[in-house]
């Protein structure tokens, strides 16, 4: 029976909207196992910089470090767009990301057997199942290096630099050796050792860690390949370790072969048990204040919240059974659902994932459907 402190950044667009349902979750596990969360509540973004004039308010991260961790909404859209790309919401993920020293995104695509028919994949490449966890390093890389405009031999030019030192690698893919280590044992570390030396640099420490998992099977893949390979084969990945820009994009292309970036979590932890744990997607500025926004990636990243940070096993278990179970009672937000199949909006979902939470199934309430699903009797 614990209390935590949970920092909550709502953001822009949608982020409110799923925010909401996600804590009324976390309330209805509290309930359930008798922990108490209470919640303060942070303006990040577009909604900062309209309230106090800058995307990221000087104590956003030394609040934030006051809490067990943080559950963020998204943050942007078409109303900021006119700010420098310093000054843009955007670029406040980077820096919340920086100041919390959260270097390890951990994203997992995995398909809900309910939802294979949005898969855009044909099912006999896909096989029976996608499960896969992309380990993104997230504070280093070319967003984070060297940048700028400068007068050139042909003119004006821009820049960004690439860089990684052996520290940055090593801790990077120990979390993704250890990951590896407690799934399937496959390790496929995504790189572009042909043409950069970043990469090479990156093999090569990666390569000298694997002596120490000696159960993981290590590969490498360039990340050309990586990308043809997710759309051939997804099922062939377990854990994938890549840099920061490859982890971006490959980590959009895994999301889309689950059908939706509206199922998607993302957890990005700091040494220790802190971390910020938002959707993958953005704030959806094109369906915002609708009510019909899919709150299921930020429902289970408030599930990585309750495993990664709080060590609640269990009660991450029954959020991801509860979602689903509500897949697989057919319930569906509109980016998810059939053509021509009926919808429920933000806060049904919400609800519906609430009413599926239940105890360990142990508890003479609960029983087993199938798979990691369970139910409510009572
Ligand atoms: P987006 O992810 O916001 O939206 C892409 C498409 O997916 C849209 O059609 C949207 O309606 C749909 N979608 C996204 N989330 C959904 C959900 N939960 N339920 C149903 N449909 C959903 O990407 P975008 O349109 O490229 O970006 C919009 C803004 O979000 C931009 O300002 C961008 O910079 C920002 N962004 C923020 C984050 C973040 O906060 N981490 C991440 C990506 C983009």
């Amino acid at each position: 029976m614990g209390t935590y402190r949970i920092a909550v950044i709502p953001g822009d667009g949608i982020g409110s909207e799923i925010v909401a349902e996600a804590l009324k979750v976390l309330d209805k596990v509290g309930q359930t196992f008798g922990h108490s969360f209470t919640y303060t509540q942070l303006l990040m973004g577009g909604a900062a910089y309209d309230a106090v004039g800058t995307c990221f308010p000087e104590d956003t991260v030394p609040v934030c470090r006051e809490h067990d961790a943080v559950l963020l909404g998204a943050v942007g859209g078409p109303r900021w767009d006119h700010l420098s790309g310093a000054e843009r919401p955007e670029k406040a993920l980077l820096k919340i990301r920086e100041g919390l020293g959260l270097y390890a995104n951990l994203r997992p695509a995995l398909m809900h057997r309910a939802l294979s028919a949005a898969c855009p994949i044909k099912q006999e490449h896909v096989g029976d199942s996608m499960d896969l966890l992309i380990v993104r390093e997230l504070t280093g890389g070319i967003y984070f290096g060297e940048h700028g405009w400068r007068e050139g031999r042909y003119g004006q030019e821009a820049y960004d630099v690439e860089r990684y030192s052996e520290m940055e690698i090593r801790r990077i893919a120990k979390v993704a050796f250890e990951a590896a280590m407690t799934r399937r044992k496959n390790l496929v570390s995504v790189d572009k050792a042909n043409v950069l030396e970043t990469s090479r640099f990156w093999r090569r420490v990666v390569t000298e860690m694997s002596a120490g998992y000696p159960e993981v099977t290590l590969s490498h893949m360039y990340v050309d390949n990586a990308a043809m390979q997710l759309v051939h084969r997804p099922s062939q990945f377990d854990v994938i370790l890549t840099s920061n820009m490859f982890g971006d994009i490959l980590s959009d292309e895994a999301s889309m072969i689950t059908g939706s970036l509206g199922m998607l979590p993302s957890a990005s932890l700091a040494d220790g048990s802190f971390g910020l744990y938002e959707p993958s997607h953005g704030s959806a500025p094109d369906i915002a204040g609708k009510g019909i926004a899919n709150p299921l990636a930020t429902i289970l990243s408030a599930s990585m919240l309750l495993r990664y940070s709080l060590g609640l096993n269990a009660e991450a278990d029954a959020v991801d059974a509860a979602v689903t179970a509500v897949l697989d009672a057919g319930i569906r937000t509109c980016d998810i659902a059939e053509p021509g199949k009926p919808s429920v909006g933000t806060a049904d979902m919400g609800k519906a994932v609430c009413e599926r939470i239940c105890p360990p199934p142990s508890d003479t309430k609960c029983a087993s459907l199938h798979g990691e699903a369970r139910f409510c009797l009572a």
